[in-house]
């Protein structure tokens, strides 16, 4: 059997970042040259969350800028990394009897290629997006994740993108560096502990079971969720280290969460 594969769990924030050499793109940059060179990367999106479970099949997926408001060289950016059907296949076994629809509309959305613009800068890693299925609980996405854990050893990077602390109501847009609200500390601290302790039953009953903290953090779902997913593949008493730190306009996590 072949090592594990690290599982990562990164803040993406602010799409900015695609452009910009800040904290945040040179710990991603050091994270892609610090973990084993993988086979490929499965990516769960907070930017994929649909009424289904879906995979792109396509070998070339679009650079899709689905944002507004942002200045014109950002939508100008490209990212060609090939897909990889033969993973959207693998994972589509995986997940059986679970329907997964293979999907060649959908591309690379910015929750994926804004961080892995900077992880593989040459964009010759191929990468597949799973969608979260926004009609299912969080305790579906952990199992989810659960089921995912064998390409860890094939080779496969499986990579969530979203933030910890996503309330853009209370983000300062035009100050990243305000200091953070204090839910918003309070929320990632709790959290990182439980991670540390490996106690998973509160993180994935979040909304119930970690308080107005995380009513704050988490005001819709989809930005936590793909935590759940690495958090699924994690291997018995694996450690857990957090390579990216930080909160960026006072109330995004920018934490990255490393499995393995
Ligand atoms: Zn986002």
């Amino acid at each position: 059997m072949s090592p594990l594969m690290p599982a990562l769990f990164f803040g993406h924030g602010n799409p900015m970042n695609a452009l910009l050499s800040n904290h945040y793109t040179t710990q991603w940059a050091a994270i892609g040259a610090s973990v084993p060179r993988p086979r490929a990367v499965l990516c769960i999106s907070a930017h994929w969350y649909i009424q289904d479970s879906a995979i792109t099949i396509s070998t070339a997926p679009q650079t899709i800028h689905d944002f507004g408001g942002f200045p014109p060289e950002l939508y100008r950016v490209q990212y060609p990394a090939p897909g990889d059907p033969a993973l959207a296949a693998r994972v589509q076994s995986l997940l059986a009897p679970l329907p997964v629809r293979s999907d060649d509309t959908w591309g690379l959305d910015h929750g994926a290629w804004s961080v892995l613009c900077k992880v593989y800068p040459g964009a010759d890693v191929p990468i597949v997006q799973l969608s979260i299925d926004a009609t299912q609980p969080p305790a579906f996405h952990y199992a989810v994740g659960q089921r995912l854990a064998p390409l860890r050893e094939e080779g496969i990077l499986i990579a969530g993108s979203g933030n910890l602390v996503h309330n853009l109501r209370a983000y300062d847009w035009g100050n990243s560096a305000i200091p953070p609200y204090p839910w918003a500390i309070s929320f990632e601290q709790r959290v990182r502990e439980l991670l540390q302790a490996g106690d998973t039953a509160p993180l994935i009953a979040y909304d119930t079971a970690l308080g107005q903290e995380a009513l704050l953090s988490v005001p819709t779902p989809e930005h936590y969720l793909p935590l759940l997913y690495i958090l699924g593949t994690r291997a018995a008493n694996e450690s857990v280290t957090f390579p990216v730190e930080g909160v960026d306009g006072g109330s995004i996590s920018m934490l990255a969460v490393q499995l393995g």
